[in-house]
């Protein structure tokens, strides 16, 4: 299907050799005006969110319709492994830069997201619609409410000016309005904008633009260590321990931001190594999903067919992205030195993990062993019983840690509890939707005859845990089948107050110390409560504020803003 622009055939998109960027300028829309704005984001720019919607050219600025002087607009070149293979040049083919800002709050870089064609655009039209913007715009700035590191998103621009979107794949394309999403962050240097300098014979097939620039490499990372890691760029005067300690800290900042993703239940869908920010920000909203019911195998991206980004996929995944950044850095950066960070990895995601869910179970006196049991025993309940991430771990802050107390029933204060956790779960319609194979049956079929019978070529020709996860789904979804709503409610019910006991033995033993019980159970309320989001931003909740601005009504997007 041809798009109304067909940028394969403009002469301005191209390989660009030996370049880190390329001149370029936002094309105007058509009539912009504010779909949102965030009054916190465009702070940091030192501008006032009511004189910006009171100003005229408000929406012509902050979507690049019309551009300051001083301003050089560029976009990045930069490459990636996309999916596990490297996919040499990407860059910025809808984004453009603006400019930096400095002031008070700091260094900020300005994008326009959605203003047209670049060189980088390849086949697509380098415009974004209502839609996209939206969810990038209200999650960027959800994100950075929960506390976790995020790029930020100052405004949603809408137009007259439209472009043709396949939303369903049906081949039922509609024209849809374009949108610009103006984003803020002190960079958005990814992993991928180094795997640009790598030699064209290092890769079969595809190859980075710049055929081993070394020097232009080194650049860039000085660049990025100067500016960003000023400590780090202090502290060492030889460059091999300086670009160690650089390594080690990107290292640290990935797996703290993996941690925090995985303990709000978020899925960011597309963790290819050029979404991956140099700086630790989450980058990119595109597919991303919050989870509902939990479940580790959760797949927020449609075209993630293998589950590669899946939930319980992203810390693994994201130590595979900074290994891919390692090499990129040679011989900045030595092999050696890289790995001894790499082995680093896992127990730093571990130890940001734990420590942030016993916040989020209240656990704040001591840090037993046993707890990263009880955690893991918590999830698997909850995926069991089909219970909802966000509001399970709200639930949980009503369970009181005294005990043995005068008067007071054990088993009856843990039905209680069950009794509460139990309207966070499935029920057994729903958890036999969640159950359903999302494959084929009659490829899953094929692909297990194959399985049995050659199962060489299966090993070539498919991933053998999409087939797993398929086949658990499967048996899970017998076993419902076979099984009454009364009798569900009764297991739902029995696995919880198992769960229930040994949570409530931990927190007897966080108040034996002799602490005042009252003071402890507000203290962990109160913690629980900073942890565990009473909102976040559910895909169904997006959804209606972006079907309303489709409309023409953006006070949902506005409400939804503040809400979050
Ligand atoms: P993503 O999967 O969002 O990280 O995008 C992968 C690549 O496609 C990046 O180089 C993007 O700049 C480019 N891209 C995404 N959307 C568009 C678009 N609408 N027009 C041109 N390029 C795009
Ligand atoms: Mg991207
Ligand atoms: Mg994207």
């Amino acid at each position: 299907k041809k798009l109304p622009l067909d940028p394969s055939t403009e002469p301005g998109v191209r390989q660009v050799r030996g370049a880190c960027f390329s001149r370029v300028q936002p094309t105007p829309l058509k009539n912009p005006k504010f779909a949102a704005v965030s009054g916190p984001a465009l702070a940091l720019l030192g501008l006032d969110a009511d004189e910006v919607l009171k100003d005229p050219l408000g929406p012509e600025y902050l979507s690049g319709s019309k551009v300051m002087s001083g301003s050089e607009p560029a976009a990045h070149c930069y490459c990636g492994h996309q999916f596990g293979q490297f996919a040499g040049q990407l860059g910025d083919g809808a984004a453009c830069y603006l400019g930096e800002v400095k002031n008070p709050t700091g260094r900020w870089e300005i994008q326009v997201k959605g203003a047209g064609l670049t060189p980088y655009s390849r086949q697509a039209d380098g415009r974004k619609v209502l839609r996209s913007s939206i969810r990038e715009f209200l999650c960027s700035e959800a994100v950075f409410a929960l506390g976790v590191p995020t790029t930020r998103a100052g405004s949603v621009v809408t137009s007259d000016s439209r472009v043709m979107r396949d939303i369903n794949y049906d081949g039922h394309p509609r024209m849809e309005r374009c949108s610009v999403v103006l984003r803020i962050a002190p960079s958005f240097i990814r992993f991928g904008s180094f795997e640009i300098f790598k030699r064209a014979d290092e890769f079969t097939g595809r190859q980075g633009p710049s055929y081993g620039h070394d020097e232009i490499r080194t650049q860039m990372l000085d660049y990025v260590i100067e500016t960003f890691y000023p400590e780090i760029h202090q502290n060492h005067s030889d460059r091999i321990e300086r670009n160690t300690a650089f390594f080690r800290e990107v290292t640290l900042r990935t797996a703290r931001l993996v941690a925090q993703w995985q303990c709000v239940g978020f899925c960011h869908g597309v963790l290819n190594t050029d979404n991956m920010s140099i700086l630790g920000l989450t980058l990119d909203y595109g597919p991303f999903g919050f989870m509902d019911r939990f479940d580790p195998d959760f797949i927020c991206n449609a075209s993630d067919t293998s589950g590669r980004y899946s939930y319980q996929a992203q810390p693994a995944i994201c130590r595979w992205n900074l290994a891919r950044l390692a090499e990129a850095l040679v011989p900045d950066l030595p092999p050696d030195q890289a790995e001894q960070v790499l082995d680093e990895y896992l127990p730093l995601y571990n130890g940001f993990y734990l420590s942030n869910m016993r916040k989020k179970l209240g656990l704040l006196r001591m840090e037993e062993p046993e707890d990263e049991m009880l955690i893991t025993e918590l999830m698997q309940t909850m995926h069991n019983t089909g219970a909802d991430f966000t509001n399970t771990f709200r639930s949980l802050s009503q369970i009181s840690c005294t005990t043995q107390q005068e008067g007071e029933d054990e088993s009856q204060a843990i039905k209680q509890a069950a009794e509460l956790l139990l309207q966070q779960c499935a029920s057994l319609e729903e958890l036999k939707a969640a159950n359903r194979p999302t494959m084929d049956p009659r490829e899953l079929a094929m692909l297990l005859s194959m399985a049995q019978s050659n199962p060489a070529l299966f090993q070539m020709i498919s991933d053998r845990k999409t087939v797993a996860r398929q086949l658990e789904r499967l048996s899970r979804l017998k076993e419902l089948m076979d099984t009454t709503a009364e009798q569900l409610r009764a297991k739902q019910t029995e696995d919880w107050s198992c769960w229930i006991r040994k949570y409530r033995q931990r927190l007897a033993r966080e108040c034996e110390s002799g602490i005042d019980v009252t003071d402890l159970q507000k203290e962990r309320v109160h913690v629980m409560n900073n942890n565990n989001p009473y909102v976040v931003l559910r895909n169904y909740i997006a959804q209606n504020a972006i079907e309303a601005a489709e409309n023409g009504d953006f006070s949902e997007v506005g409400l939804l803003l503040a809400l979050l």
